[in-house]
């Protein structure tokens, strides 16, 4: 080998050892966390001094009852169930693999065995009260390789308020299923809310293929000739249409969960 080539050799030996030395330092790509509660729903959240790591305490801000909602999976993996009575209560971490693992704590009851694999967006207890908590919420956590990290929801830093009511996030975890169903009318509003005074996020201009996620009871609408307080939650609109636009006899539709 010439000198030139041992060279350029040793400088690419050099490269490749540096990059490999690199690797340890860096952490590895966290998963992309989707909020543990249900699709559709808003829960506000905060952090007190007293808290245990970069937790976050949610509950729910939309008018829906906090204790008993479902928790659901973040991101999916490997569910362990544990008991904490003085502390953390009936809670669950689940093991997203690649150092990540995410905690929720304080649950009413389990929905999945110790052991199972859950996907993103499962069911794996409800929400509660129980061990060292003051009234139901989920205290929520990510960890990286054992140290809590500021949380983040869909690649998105949450903020750390001090109280309730500073700071809400809305779920679209689970919200890529959905049963299909048309709309029927003109200038139909999707509005962000269940309310005729929550903003219109888009409009439809005619009959339309919808995606509906969930549904809930909110403002009572009367309009041709129908009168319904069941409002849709649009996947591929971010938002509520009426129940009443929906091309479907029943108030209420079958088979489509409460958000
Ligand atoms: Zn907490």
């Amino acid at each position: 080998m010439s000198l030139k080539r041992f060279l350029s050799f040793l400088a690419v030996a050099l490269m490749a050892a540096a990059s490999l030395v690199a690797l340890p330092s860096q952490a590895q790509a966290a998963p992309n966390f989707k909020a543990p509660f249900a699709c559709g729903q808003r829960w506000t959240y905060s952090h007190h001094s007293a808290e245990v790591r970069r937790a976050l305490d949610f509950v729910r801000a939309d008018g829906g009852v906090t204790n008993g909602a479902p928790v659901l999976a973040s991101a999916a993996g490997t569910a362990t169930r544990y008991s904490q009575p003085s502390g953390a209560g009936n809670y669950i971490v689940i093991d997203h693999g690649g150092g990540w693992r995410t905690y929720y704590f304080h649950l009413a009851s389990y929905s999945v065995p110790s052991g199972a694999w859950v996907a993103q967006g499962q069911q794996i207890g409800t929400t509660g009260s129980t061990g060292n908590s003051s009234g139901p919420h989920i205290h929520y956590e990510q960890l990286y390789n054992g140290v809590g990290q500021n949380i983040r929801i869909n690649g998105v830093a949450l903020s750390y308020p001090s109280s309730y009511n500073q700071a809400y996030l809305t779920s679209d975890n689970g919200c890529a299923g959905g049963s299909s169903f048309m709309t029927w009318g003109s200038g139909v509003r999707v509005r962000a809310d269940a309310y005729l005074s929550s903003p219109v996020v888009t409009t439809l201009a005619g009959p339309t293929a919808v995606t509906v996620v969930c549904q809930k009871q909110g403002d009572t609408v009367s309009a041709e000739g129908y009168t319904n307080n069941w409002w849709s939650r649009l996947r591929d609109q971010g938002g509520y249409v009426s129940n009443i636009y929906i091309d479907h006899p029943s108030a209420q539709l079958p088979g489509v969960p409460i958000c």
